[in-house]
C-alpha cells in the first residue's frame, strides 16, 4: 500500500553519518562495520531502495541544525549563521538527489497530484520512481533572522518545527521549559504569511500552548507518541492531543523505542527484552483514535535513523520496508480498509490538499 512517512532525517544521514542513501541499507551497514563514532553504526534501517521496496513514495524530509549557547551541553553550532550554513549543505544534498533522479521535491498541490499519479501507476516499477519529499525544518535555530524564512520558503521549505531538544532561539523544546518570546511569535507570523505548516512536535508544554494560541495556519505533529502510555515531556498529554484534533492536525507515530515502551534505558535496553515491536506504536495510535472517536488524525512519522538504528527500533522491523507490515496489523485490530488507507497515506494527503488548496 502506498505509504507516507512524515519524518525522516535523510540529509542528516547523508551529511553527518556519511551515508549514500542510493545504496541499500545492507550495503551502508557493511561500510560502517568497525566504526564506533556513533551508537547506531552498521544498524541503519533507511535507504532509497528500501523506501521503494516498502512503497514509501512520499516523505517529509528534514533540515536540522541546532545553535547552542556557551552554557548549553547539547551538541550544536556556536552561532546561528553556522547552523544556517549546515542546513544549506543539506538543501544542496536534496538538490543533488533530485539532479540524479532519486528524489523530487513536492511543494504545492500540482506537484503533489502529479507525484501521486506516478506512484499509483503500477505499470512503472518503483525502482524507476523518484521518492517525493516535502522539506521540513526540525528546530528553527538556523533561521538567522525572520527574513530567512522567506529565503527558505523560496527553496521549498513547507513545514517548521520551531524547537528540537533543549532551549531554542524561537521556542523551547523537549526537556526545556518556557514560552516563545517575541522572536518566536514573529516566526509564527511569518510562517502564517507564507503558509508554512507548524510542526508541534518537540515543543515543550509552555511553548506548545503559546504557539497554538498565536498560530492560525495549518498544524501537524510529524513524529509524536502519547504521554499517557509512556510518561515523558517529549510525548503529548491527552489534553494536547485533544487540542490538536480540534485544530485538524494529523499526528505521525514514531518508531523510536524509548518513546514507545516505558522505562527504556538508552544503550542498555534492547527491543527484544523490552518487548518493543510495531504493535506498540499502534497502541499509541489507537489511543489517539480513542480520543478522536475516529481514525482521521493519525499517520506514520517513523523518525527511523533519527540518530538511532536497529538497536532502538521495533524488533520486527529490519528496514523501513517493514512499514508494509502495518496494514495487516491494523486489519487484525479491526480497522476498516478505508481507515487503514487513511493511516498509511490518506490522512496526510487530506491535510496537505487542504493546506495547499
Ligand atoms: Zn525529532
Amino acid at each position: 500500500m502506498f505509504t507516507i512517512d512524515a519524518h525522516l532525517d535523510l540529509s542528516m544521514n547523508a551529511m553527518e553519518w556519511n551515508r549514500d542513501l542510493r545504496n541499500t541499507v545492507f550495503e551502508i551497514r557493511e561500510r560502517e562495520i568497525g566504526l564506533s563514532d556513533k551508537p547506531d553504526r552498521a544498524k541503519g534501517t533507511v535507504a532509497f531502495p528500501e523506501l521503494r521496496k516498502g512503497n514509501v513514495g512520499l516523505v517529509v524530509a528534514t533540515q536540522i541544525a541546532r545553535y547552542v549557547a556557551p552554557n548549553n551541553p547539547l551538541p550544536g553550532w556556536a552561532s546561528p549563521e553556522q547552523a544556517w550554513a549546515q542546513t544549506q549543505g543539506q538543501v544542496a544534498w536534496y538538490q543533488a538527489m533530485e539532479a540524479c533522479g532519486e528524489m523530487v521535491q513536492i511543494n504545492d498541490l500540482a506537484s503533489l497530484e502529479k507525484h501521486l499519479a506516478l506512484w499509483s501507476d503500477t505499470t512503472i516499477p518503483n525502482e524507476q520512481k523518484a521518492i517525493g519529499y516535502i522539506l521540513s525544518l526540525e528546530g528553527a535555530d538556523s533561521i538567522v533572522t525572520v527574513d530567512h524564512v522567506a529565503k527558505a520558503h523560496e527553496y521549498g521549505l513547507r513545514a517548521i518545527g520551531p524547537a528540537h531538544y533543549g532551549p531554542g532561539r524561537y521556542a523551547q523544546g523537549t526537556d526545556a521549559t518556557g514560552g516563545l518570546g517575541p522572536h518566536g511569535r514573529d516566526l509564527l507570523k511569518e510562517m502564517e504569511r507564507l503558509n508554512i505548516i507548524l510542526d508541534a512536535t518537540h515543543l515543550c508544554d509552555d511553548s506548545f500552548w503559546e504557539a497554538l494560541d498565536h498560530f492560525h495556519g495549518n498544524i501537524w505533529a510529524s513524529h509524536n507518541l502519547c504521554r499517557s502510555l509512556v510518561n515523558h515531556n517529549r510525548q503529548f498529554s491527552d489534553e494536547q492531543i485533544k487540542e490538536l484534533i480540534n485544530r485538524g492536525a494529523v499526528i505521525g507515530g514514531a518508531l523510536d523505542a524509548w518513546m514507545m515502551v516505558p522505562n527504556w534505558v538508552r544503550g542498555v535496553s534492547t527491543p527484544e527484552n523490552m518487548n518493543c515491536n510495531l504493535e506498540v506504536m499502534l497502541d499509541h495510535l489507537d489511543h489517539i483514535c480513542q480520543i478522536a472517536g475516529n481514525a482521521n488524525h493519525i499517520g506514520i512519522g517513523s523518525d527511523l535513523d533519527g540518530a538511532f538504528g536497529k538497536e532502538q527500533s521495533p524488533y520486527d522491523l529490519e528496514t523501513i520496508a517493514d512499514l508494509q507490515k502495518i496494514p495487516d496489523m491494523l486489519r487484525k485490530r479491526g480497522y476498516s480498509k478505508e481507515d487503514i488507507e487513511k493511516v498509511m497515506h490518506g490522512n496526510w494527503l487530506r491535510f496537505l490538499r487542504n493546506a495547499w488548496k
